[in-house]
């Protein structure tokens, strides 16, 4: 059995796992992908200390760390459960879709999440070439040119009222008839002028030249009449979905699927913490994932340490 089980290998994962070793405890590390959402990423530079690198890159030198420290990887396998311990400082085990199953005594939750997509052409083709997800992450890439907010939400207005500051103009484009924002939120992007709201829309067709993102085609829901706009880049901004489906009825979720957690990580079952963007943290970016995992994984040890002698 494991001294901890860490389930996820992206920035939160890799970051509790190199915590956990370095303290002289048995630690495995299982993950569907190892690297997550940082290997569909192509610039990242908001990740302090490193100005600039790419998703890739930053996944491999993720994984060199955590294997530099002896860290147990066990890559491309799903975890479809887990079953908490029967007495209070027991094994826990995590089911996985082999059909095998791991005993540990703490495990750190770090599945993060996904982005919803529109799923409408050219969204594919285009991510990262224009198609984008993170405001905080991709908005300085558009200095100066036209951008599209999808989605008018809090996440979506907020981006759009972040965007402007940085961009030319911004459409905010909304499938509803009247956005969804909070009121103060609706009237911040009613004043600025490079700001434009487009309600009861369909996005339909993302455009490019081969290379990038030229356009956007959406369709008038009222009058059923096709527009397209010649836009640079497209913000999605219609939902983040943490992967936390399978833990249902074990930890206790937000109405949003986020696992929640406290200050130090912990989850409502004892011996399970969780980190990153699967949690009820706000934010979610890899420098504050990485943070939390180390936090998780320090919890995870105070919690060991209490542990009565086996
Ligand atoms: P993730 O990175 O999502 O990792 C989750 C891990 O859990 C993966 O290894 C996954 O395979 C595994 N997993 C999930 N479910 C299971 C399961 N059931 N069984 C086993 N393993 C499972 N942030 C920035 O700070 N700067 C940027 O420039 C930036 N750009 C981004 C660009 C894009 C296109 C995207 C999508 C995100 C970007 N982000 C950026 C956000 C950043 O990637 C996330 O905040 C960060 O990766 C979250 O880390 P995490 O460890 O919580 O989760």
């Amino acid at each position: 059995a494991y001294d901890v089980l860490i389930l996820g290998g992206g920035p939160a994962g890799a970051a509790a796992a190199v915590y956990a070793a370095r303290k002289g405890i048995r630690t495995g590390l299982l993950a569907e992908r190892f690297g997550g959402q940082v290997l569909d990423t192509m610039a990242i530079e908001n990740f302090i200390s490193v100005p600039h690198t790419e998703g890739p890159k930053f996944a491999a030198a993720l994984e060199q760390h955590v294997r530099g420290y002896g860290v147990d990887i066990i890559n491309l396998q799903r975890a479809t459960g887990i079953t908490p311990a029967a007495a209070p400082g027991g094994l826990m085990s995590v089911q996985l879709a082999s059909g095998a199953a791991l005993q540990t005594k703490s495990l750190i939750l770090s599945p993060g999440a996904r982005w919803r997509q529109m799923n409408v052409p050219g969204e594919d083709e285009y991510r990262n070439k224009g198609v984008a997800y993170c405001p905080h992450c991709d908005g300085p890439l558009f200095k100066g040119k036209r951008v599209a907010v999808i989605g008018g939400g809090n996440s979506g207005v907020e981006a759009a009222i972040d965007l402007a500051g940085i961009v030319a103009h911004v459409t905010l484009i909304e499938f509803d008839a009247q956005l969804r924002a909070d009121a103060v939120l609706q009237r911040k992007l009613a004043s600025l002028a490079n700001a434009t709201v487009i309600t009861s829309a369909l996005s339909t067709e993302v455009h490019g030249d081969g290379s990038k993102v030229i356009g956007l085609s959406y369709k008038d829901r009222v009058s059923e009449a096709m527009h397209r706009l010649d836009l640079d880049g497209i913000f999605v901004q219609i939902g983040l979905v943490p992967n936390t489906e399978w833990l249902k009825g074990t930890v206790a979720l937000s109405p949003r699927g986020e696992i929640e957690i406290d200050a130090r990580g912990e989850t409502s079952v004892p011996g399970v913490f969780a980190a990153g963007d699967a949690t009820t943290v706000p934010y979610k970016q890899i420098v504050i994932a990485a943070g939390d995992g180390a936090k998780a994984a320090l919890s995870a040890f105070d919690y060991l340490i209490r542990l009565a002698p086996a």
